[in-house]
């Protein structure tokens, strides 16, 4: 997969009878977390049997390797892509098409029954007006915020092409003065009323609707979705930043602090692009230079594998990619002094409250966190999700800093794509900081006793 700026000669329409690839893999597709990922995708079975299958099949794709292999940045077998956007956008939807209720896919159904979409959302699917009845109970909780999802991934597709560009420039106020999303919205209201309204106004805006087969919406409509998608991209560079704050980390440092984006997945390096971590630099000004280093054994192909040491300029944000796990990396990099130590460990979504495999992979990196006292922020979908992590922190000894809901979370839904009538959760929706071990005094004091006692 291209990143997002190789992906700009697409922008404009294809000149008429001209069969063009556009960019194969949804949006939808490409994210893990609540809607699909390596563990996730195969997982869509037990919800919806068949719908896997049905998503390749729609994608032009044989396994789920070949998925895979798409989103990591290599180039898929044979016949992957679409001819047009109205064929890309009609398969996309596709990918949507079970009954939310009776989980029947098209293939199931007789010739005479077609699924039919929700009026309302325009999210969610039915084989017949008994289904979407017995199903109105539990669909009416979230047909809302559904039908905001069901924009959004349409509008999505504008940052991709690179129609909807990030406002850039310093900050007209200090970091302080900016606590969540309420105040960098007015902070930034000036360029961003100039960027909706180009954005509203543009061509591709126009052949966006055209190519979706439904009605545009209104621009207020459009506008909360910009705003939303705004927000989701920029959603980990803030949050990077909040923990840089409330951690008390000093970014005046000669030669530039280093964040390491811990278990970063392709989600953190497909289809972003460097410039989105500007916005990080604007909130510090006068910063010695901002080291970004993802790790992690799924970062995207392509993605900078520059991790030298060398000082950084003044100002200057630096985002860089390693493939691997990272107590490898601390180990192969980071001991022996060829990448920079951490000032700070980021781990958004880590999921080891979800599975005992998962925790068994993410063991040695939090115990290597703890040990060497790197300050330490993780980021969680939910309340649940927060309680159940921040219990294990607790069994892990570690020293908690401070937990609650991240003022910088993600505003865009995501839907959980096999369970439509799932609630609907909000990337980096919580924040846990935790730095060192809580039993550090108590091992002091009894390490002074013991050697009394000698
Ligand atoms: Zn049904
Ligand atoms: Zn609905």
């Amino acid at each position: 997969m291209p990143p997002r700026h190789r992906q700009r000669r697409h922008r404009k329409p294809p000149p008429s009878g001209a069969p063009t690839v556009v960019t194969p893999v949804p949006l939808t597709l490409s994210k893990p977390g609540p809607s699909i990922d390596a563990l996730g995708f195969c997982s869509l079975e037990s919800n919806v049997p068949g719908l896997s299958q049905l998503i390749l099949q729609k994608l032009n794709m044989k396994s789920y390797e070949e998925y895979k292999l798409v989103i990591d940045g290599g180039t898929p077998v044979s016949g992957f892509g679409f001819r047009c956007p109205q064929e890309m956008f009609q398969k996309m939807e596709d990918t949507f098409r079970f009954c939310a209720h009776c989980r029947a896919l098209p293939s199931a159904l007789s010739d005479s029954k077609v699924l039919r979409h929700c009026k309302r959302c325009r999210n969610v699917y039915y084989c017949g007006p008994e289904c979407q009845r017995s199903d109105w109970p539990a669909h009416r909780r979230v047909c809302q915020e559904l039908c905001l999802v069901a924009v959004d991934r349409l509008m999505e597709w504008l940052l991709v092409t690179g129609d909807f560009v990030l406002p850039s420039g310093p900050w007209p106020q200090q970091a302080e003065v900016v606590q969540g999303w309420d105040t960098w919205f007015s902070l930034r209201r000036l360029q961003l009323d100039a960027t909706m309204d180009a954005v509203l106004g543009s061509h591709a805006m126009t052949t966006l609707w055209a190519s979706v087969g439904r009605p545009r919406p209104d621009p207020d409509v459009l506008q909360g979705s910009l705003k939303r998608l705004l927000t989701d991209v920029l959603s980990r560079p803030l949050t990077l930043g909040f923990g840089l704050q409330a951690l008390g980390i000093n970014v005046k440092k000669t030669g530039g602090s280093t964040v390491h984006v811990v278990g970063a997945s392709h989600v953190e390096t497909f289809l972003t692009h460097p410039g989105d971590y500007d916005e990080l630099g604007h909130m510090f000004p006068g910063h010695l230079g901002l080291r970004i280093i993802m790790v992690g054994v799924d970062v995207a192909a392509g993605f900078s594998e520059s991790t030298s040491t060398s000082p950084l300029e003044p100002g200057t944000v630096q985002l860089s990619g390693h493939r691997g796990l990272y107590h490898n990396f601390w180990e192969e990099q980071v001991e022996t002094g060829q990448t920079a130590h951490p000032d700070l460990a980021v781990a958004f979504h880590p999921g080891f409250h979800a599975s005992p495999d998962l925790m068994e992979a993410w063991l040695p990196t939090l115990l290597l966190l703890r040990d060497y006292e790197i300050p330490t922020l993780i980021t969680v979908y939910s309340q649940q999700e927060l309680a159940a992590s921040l219990q294990i922190l607790v069994d892990l000894d570690t020293h908690l800093i401070a937990y609650g809901a991240n003022p910088f979370a993600s505003l865009k839904p995501e839907q959980v794509y096999s369970n439509p009538n799932k609630q609907p959760v909000y990337c980096s929706a919580y924040y846990i900081m935790f730095l060192g071990s809580s039993c550090q005094l108590d091992k002091r004091q009894l390490e002074e006793k013991v050697d009394g006692r000698v």
